[in-house]
């Protein structure tokens, strides 16, 4: 085999995960590329361009702190961050750090091989470029593998097919259009509201209602926008130390059933009110204990009640089948107010599933419902997706894949024992899906870092996770998720969208500030848990 390049580091996906680490990388002078299958940098923000997609952490949290330069020029206009701003704040990282020479774009990777002889990773392109490294990181995300159903019919669809996590650049146009949107996750929520402003009609086909929380979205006024940064170093070692890795959000002191009823009502309100996930965090027993977690549910379940006019569209949205917070909440703006609209039909679907999309529209098992165009909001192959969909192949000739077929196994979310030199960014049985993505991001970037200099500086050749201390790690994982209410979900955390996907609880959720204590404890033990050759 040719090889057509020669590099230290290979890092795959040009998100914010493989933006820091590349910087990180040439910064300390090893030879290291970024190989991207879209045409821009952004990760999740280059590709889900869908109508009101937007972040649902506040964007002054939202950010890099790794360079007090970046985070003081930087302005955010809005309070939650819109994709085209964010996408702009990652071309603007993109350019600040002079990366994109050394970003490979519309270069998708299929295979990477450990070879035994030389202890390189031989990484293969789609068009058959090869290149050899000797650190190999999948910087490929957790939610970048969309999930289309496989429902006969749709190659006879005559209208036109959008999937929320692949959304075309130039945007749609609905007007005088019926649209049919299927999925009521983050995505759905998000953009039934703003599909629903243009388009004639929209058709919402809802198997599984979900909990939604008021965003709250503004203009982000400069003076708060100005005071934050002033006192960057303290929200950002508060972030460090909460759990979900926002300020804002520190741990709870009381116990829903401290307070009577009324007081408890008052706290949720305040809370919705002030909007985002701050409910969540209002009682430490929430997702403990499915009392406590069924008074926060109803208080939600009573305000679609009084939102949603139709009462009979209003049960339908009330979730009853998983406690609040056990899937990723959504936010939203006006989500429950667009059912009262004259053009947006909720259609339940739980009984009747769709049995096949037909050349104009789809039927269920009682009923033909037509449309023009087709948007499929229904979510990804979340955290192994991306990683699975690449053939990684170690010495011994097993594939990653076959070793996860159980569901994956890993120590930390950064490393797989038996697969040397080969790294993860928020991969499963870390907190990333579960904190700030960008806080996690560069803890992870850091650590990963730390243990490549480490292995050069000691001139070693191989770096890998034991055995015992992975077993370890997921048996924690296990036990943390299982103290808590997660796991009565059924959700993308545990792997339950993907018709055969094996059930595994895969986030770590024993927050980031635990997880990094933990971290900095293995980098004070000399790495323990990894070996060095
Ligand atoms: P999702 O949460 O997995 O939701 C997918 C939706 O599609 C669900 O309502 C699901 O129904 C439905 N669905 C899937 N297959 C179906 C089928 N065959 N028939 C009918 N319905 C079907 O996906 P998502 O909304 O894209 O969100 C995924 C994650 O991405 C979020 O949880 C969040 O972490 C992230 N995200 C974040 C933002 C943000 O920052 N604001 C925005 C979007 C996404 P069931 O529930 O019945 O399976």
């Amino acid at each position: 085999m040719k090889i057509n390049k020669f590099l230290d580091t290979l890092i795959i996906g040009a998100g914010f995960a493989g933006m820091y680490c590349l910087h990180k990388q040439i910064s300390d002078g090893f030879i290291a590329e970024i190989y991207e299958q879209g045409g821009d940098v952004g990760g999740t923000w280059y590709w889900n361009r869908y109508p009101g997609a937007r972040c649902d952490i506040e964007s002054m949290d939202y950010s890099y702190s790794f360079s007090e330069e970046l985070q003081q020029e930087w302005n955010w206009k809005e309070k939650y961050g819109t994709q085209p701003e964010l996408l702009n704040y990652a071309k603007h990282v993109c350019e600040k750090f002079n990366l994109r020479q050394k970003i490979n774009f519309n270069k998708k990777i299929i295979k990477a091989v450990f070879n035994k002889k030389t202890e390189k990773w031989i990484v293969s392109s789609d068009d058959n470029i090869h290149i050899e490294c000797k650190y190999f990181i999948l910087a490929t995300g957790n939610l970048s593998t969309p999930n289309t159903p496989n429902i006969s019919g749709i190659n006879n669809f005559e209208g036109s097919i959008y999937h929320t996590g692949a959304w075309p650049k130039e945007m749609p146009k609905f007007e005088e259009r019926t649209v049919g949107v299927i999925g009521t996750g983050s995505s759905g929520v998000q953009s039934i509201p703003i599909i629903s402003e243009t388009a004639k009609n929209v058709l919402v086909f809802q198997r599984t209602p979900n909990f939604s929380l008021p965003a709250r979205h503004t203009k982000l006024p400069e003076d708060k926008r100005d005071n934050y940064k002033k006192n960057y170093t303290m929200y950002r070692t508060l972030a460090k130390n909460s759990s979900f890795g926002i300020a804002k959000y520190q741990p709870p002191t009381q116990s829903a059933f401290d307070v009577n009823e009324d007081e408890r009502n008052k706290i949720y309100q305040k809370a919705w009110e002030e909007g985002g996930q701050a409910m969540l965090f209002s009682f430490t027993d929430l997702l403990t204990d499915k009392r406590a977690n069924d008074t926060a549910a109803e208080f939600v379940r009573n305000k679609i009640r009084d939102i949603v006019s139709d009462k009979d569209v209003a049960d339908k949205l009330c979730p009853f089948d998983h406690p609040i917070g056990t899937k990723r909440l959504c936010l939203d703006s006006n989500y429950f107010q667009t059912y009262n609209k004259q053009n947006v039909s909720l259609i339940d679907i739980s009984k009747n599933p769709i049995s096949e999309i037909t050349k104009n529209g789809l039927l269920t098992n009682n009923t033909e419902y037509k449309f023009d165009d087709l948007v499929f909001a229904t979510g990804f192959d979340a955290m192994t997706g991306a990683v699975n969909a690449i053939d990684i192949i170690n010495d011994n000739e097993v594939s990653l894949k076959s070793k996860w077929a159980d569901g994956p196994k890993t120590y930390l979310g950064i490393m797989v024992s038996e697969f040397p030199n080969l790294f993860m960014i928020t991969g499963p049985q870390s907190p990333g899906v579960k904190s700030q993505m960008i806080l996690s991001i560069e803890q992870h970037v850091d650590f990963i870092h730390g243990l490549i200099l480490h292995n050069k500086n000691n001139n070693f050749r191989q770096v890998y996770a034991k055995s015992k201390n992975q077993d370890e790690w997921v048996n924690h994982n296990n036990d943390v998720a299982h103290s808590t209410l997660y796991p009565l979900a059924h959700s993308w955390y545990n792997g339950d969208n993907i018709i055969g996907k094996k059930r595994n609880f895969m986030p770590y959720v024993g927050g980031v500030a635990n997880y990094k204590k933990l971290c900095d404890e293995i980098i004070k033990n000399d790495y323990e848990g990894f070996e060095f050759t």
